[in-house]
């Protein structure tokens, strides 16, 4: 990157023609906007980005927190008429109350176009190191702040900002907010780092900056190697590296204000995805959990604030993070633990609804359901689904033992509707070999349809002999006989309105 000479830019300054060398500025003529708040660092930004070449202009921001911080506006407006960058001010609105400084900064980057770049310095980093350690940041916040266009600087100290400022005359306007010891950073700046610097007898501020910037490179290499991974995929995450599923679990599950899980929930994740659970509340009304080899994330059972978790407990005993129970309103020695409990089916029918409106806008389907298992499983899932569907009913028996079928499959009744031209979708209520449901596909495919999805309810794991193709599928359930909501074991248990095992009394 070559840069003009400080002169170019109206500066006499032999001090800012040494600092450039150290300095990560974009190509000399490049558009840059620099977040000045008059302090010595971002004067000195200001003076620097200039000296560089670049088209600069200052934004000041203005937090309107204490009375007179208008004319620090006027600071910056005028260091930037003298070195002939553009000016812009933008005023923000702090409501007074707690956490001020991360609410300031908050208002401040809604207003400040992306790219700006700041005056941070080595001092600053290290302060950034400390404030992440404290909490908890991980790998990612002890590398700190990444060196580069937003952060020209960050290799010089904060007594060279001072000093090119008093060598080109300009007068750093003085916060009183940088000495209040109530916020954090001023306390790590004036009383932790002299510490440290005392007890270890050195200046350690550049000590952590270059730790920060190794780190950094470490988490670039792990953030590379995680970009190839599906987060969805759990055999892929199960399959890499622990840091490295890990990560990618931390950048899926973000939240609104981009903030990932904390680290207990994204091992509980690791376990949905090793098989070790079946799902887990991550925090903030969201739950993830593991479908047919996948990982989806829904809405929690227990709300935003993941209290009710005995409520989890009770209604899944698929999972090993939730106590299998047994059925509570029966006493009946054949009804095992519970494996999807009603609140559980209700959300997810209330999401299966939701997806089958979206991808069916516009071509609404005709429901069939496979009588009798799927009858309250249909019954949720048309009331779940926004678009005008028709249905029909199929009853299809299989021979078999009561608790093992066969394969071979009658058809009890058959459907009224013509399907040539329809958009089909059969809803079953349960797949244990898949056998039926092959049959029930061919059979229909021969009568023409515009499209052919199926939706099961539940699927248990690992007995299928040839891959199914289920557009939808409910729950991923072990391979145990099952009974509740459509269900039966000899016509009993249908009104169950949960699923639970079912255990063969000898
Ligand atoms: P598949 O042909 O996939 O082996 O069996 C599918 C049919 O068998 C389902 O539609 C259902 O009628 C019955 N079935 C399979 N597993 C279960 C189970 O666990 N409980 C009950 N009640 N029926 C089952």
């Amino acid at each position: 990157m070559s840069h003009p000479q400080p002169e170019a830019a109206g500066i006499d300054s032999g001090g800012a023609a040494r600092l450039l060398g150290r300095c990560t500025f974009p190509p000399a003529g490049e558009e840059l906007f620099c977040a000045v708040s008059g302090g010595a660092d971002s004067l000195a930004l200001l003076v620097l980005a200039c000296a560089a070449g670049c088209r600069v202009t200052a934004i000041h921001v203005d937090h309107g927190l204490r009375p007179g911080s208008g004319a620090e506006a006027d600071v910056v407006d005028a260091a930037a008429r003298r070195l002939g960058a553009q000016f812009r001010k933008e005023q923000v609105w702090i409501e007074p109350g707690g956490n001020v400084e991360a609410r300031a900064r908050q208002a401040r980057l809604g207003v400040l176009p992306p790219g700006t770049a700041t005056g941070h310095t080595v001092d600053d980093q290290a302060e950034t190191v400390l404030l992440n350690l404290c909490r908890g940041a991980g790998l990612d916040g002890l590398a700190g702040m990444r060196a580069g266009r937003t952060h020209p600087i960050l290799a010089l100290r904060r007594a060279e900002t001072v000093a090119l400022c008093a060598e080109v005359r300009l007068v750093p306007v003085a916060d009183p907010s940088n000495t209040d010891l109530r916020l954090r950073r001023n306390r790590i700046r004036h009383e932790v780092l002299p510490l440290l610097c005392a007890v270890a007898e050195r200046d350690v501020a550049p000590v952590l900056a270059r730790q920060a910037g190794l780190l950094a490179a470490d988490a670039e290499l792990l953030a590379e190697l995680a970009s190839d991974i599906e987060a969805a995929d759990a055999t892929a995450l199960r399959l890499v590296p622990a840091p490295i599923a890990r990560r990618v679990l931390r950048a899926w599950l973000r939240d609104e204000q981009g903030h990932p899980p904390d680290a207990a929930a994204i091992e509980r994740v690791m376990d949905v995805a090793r098989g070790d659970a079946g799902g887990t509340d991550v925090g903030g009304g969201v739950r993830v959990r593991r479908s047919r080899g996948r990982l989806v994330v829904g809405r929690s059972l227990t709300g935003a604030g993941g209290a009710a978790s005995r409520v989890a407990a009770v209604s899944a005993g698929v999972s090993a993070d939730r106590a299998p129970t047994r059925a509570a309103h029966c006493d009946d020695a054949a009804l095992g633990p519970v494996v999807v409990g009603e609140a559980e089916l209700a959300a997810r029918v209330a999401e299966l609804g939701a997806q089958i409106t979206r991808d069916y806008v516009g071509r609404p389907p005709l429901l069939i359901g496979v009588l009798k298992g799927a009858f309250l499983f249909m019954s949720d899932l048309a009331r779940a689904i926004a678009l005008p569907v028709e249905c029909d009913f199929m009853a299809v028996a299989s021979y078999g033992t009561s608790t093992r079928t066969s394969g071979v499959v009658r058809i009890v009744k058959d459907l009224d509707l013509d399907l040539s031209g329809r958009h089909v979708l059969v809803v079953e209520d349960i797949v244990d070999s898949g056998l039926t449901l092959s049959y029930l596909r061919r059979n229909l495919a021969a009568r023409g349809p515009a499209s052919l999805e199926v939706c099961a309810l539940l699927v248990k794991a690992g007995l299928q002999r040839a891959p199914l193709d289920l557009r939808y599928v409910g729950f991923e359930i072990p391979p145990d006989f099952v009974v509740g909501y459509g269900l039966d074991m000899n016509e009993h248990y249908r009104n169950l309105p949960y699923v639970c095992r079912y255990i063969e009394v000898p």
